[in-house]
């Protein structure tokens, strides 16, 4: 086995690593910053380059950065980082011994994004994949057209003079859609960005992602009426906070892959749910792992099995790594 399920983490001991460990080891290769996956208090850190900025807000450490398809030994193991597609600097990691190939795939997605490297196809023996999604429920609309609902629905609001709060992850999913909405020539009010928002977005910008200007609504004094036709984006937490109380009236959306559940979408008592997710849906990871050309298939992170009993049945070699000492997805944790 190049690549072994631990319990830190996927470690690959022939080059004495390991790949998003949630333990402190002392060598870690990161697929992106995401709180699941870049934990704090490894000795060093190795992510693709276009990631550090997002990176170094997250951990401590030696941050060692290579780009994108290029190669390095560690301890004899070739290895290189591929472009995942899902968020700013997320990568595949892509181990090679002897002509063997491992390529474990972190979190990504098949669709475009402005913030960052469309997901490229690496060939492989065997494929780890993220399963986050992995029950055929989950398929999402094209990006382009949900951004086209989020604007509708804020002209909407803003008409009847109701601020717009829009739930969205700190990281990856407020960026993409700030890039979005910024290719729009005309807006229906100005934005605004939570302040636990400030800090990734300028991350970002520092990468050289195009962002808009988005202030902190804390900085605007007394005259909440600015509020009446604004968008405000906001973590997903700020919704049970006291915070919301400044926009009077206001109407509450939130984007994520589980909104594509009724039930979710009720329990959270949300005005608006908006389908987008910066990962592979059921279609997806069906294709990603076809066209892999992998003979071994393990999935990791959420409907695990579900996916691979269906990836048996197809006739391929496949099995989960999903157990309880998984940490949880994307929406407890990013
Ligand atoms: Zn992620
Ligand atoms: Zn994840």
């Amino acid at each position: 086995m190049l690549i072994q399920h631990t319990s830190r983490g996927l470690y690959c001991p022939a080059g004495d690593f390991y790949i998003d460990p949630w333990l402190p080891v002392p060598r870690a290769v990161i697929t992106h910053a995401h709180g699941d996956h870049a934990r704090f208090g490894c000795d060093s850190y190795l992510c693709a380059a276009p990631g550090v900025e997002p990176l170094s807000l997250r951990v401590e450490g030696i941050i060692q950065l290579i780009g994108y398809g290029e190669q390095i030994s560690i301890n004899g193991v070739r290895v290189s980082l591929h472009p995942a597609g899902h968020v700013l600097g997320s990568a595949q990691v892509r181990v090679e011994v002897k002509g063997e190939v491992w390529v474990v795939s972190g979190d990504y997605k098949r669709e475009p994004d402005p913030t960052c490297a469309p997901f490229e196809v690496v060939s492989c023996h065997t494929f780890i994949t993220e399963s986050t999604f992995g029950l055929p429920v989950y398929r999402w609309p094209a990006g382009e057209r949900v951004i086209t609902q989020i604007y509708e629905w804020w002209s909407e609001n803003a008409a009847a003079g109701r601020p717009s709060v829009l739930l969205s992850y700190v990281m990856g999913k407020s960026q993409r859609i700030l890039a979005m909405l910024g290719e729009y020539d005309e807006l229906p009010g100005p934005v605004y960005a939570h302040g636990a928002l400030q800090q990734m977005n300028e991350a970002y910008r520092r990468a050289g992602i195009a962002l808009m200007d988005a202030p902190n609504p804390v900085s605007v004094a007394n005259n909440t009426d600015v509020f009446t036709t604004a968008l405000v984006l906001a973590p997903p937490s700020a919704q049970s906070s006291s915070w919301l109380k400044r926009f009077k009236g206001c109407a509450v959306g939130r984007v994520s892959g589980w909104m594509r559940i009724r039930g979710r979408r009720r329990r959270l008592a949300l005005d608006k749910g908006f389908v987008m997710s910066d990962h592979a849906d059921w279609p997806a990871l069906l294709t990603t792992i076809s066209e892999t050309g992998a003979e071994r298939v393990i999935a990791t992170h959420g409907n695990g099995s579900a996916l691979t009993r269906f990836l048996v049945e197809q006739g391929v070699c496949a099995e989960a790594w999903t157990d309880k000492e998984w940490p949880e997805g994307e929406e407890q944790v990013q």
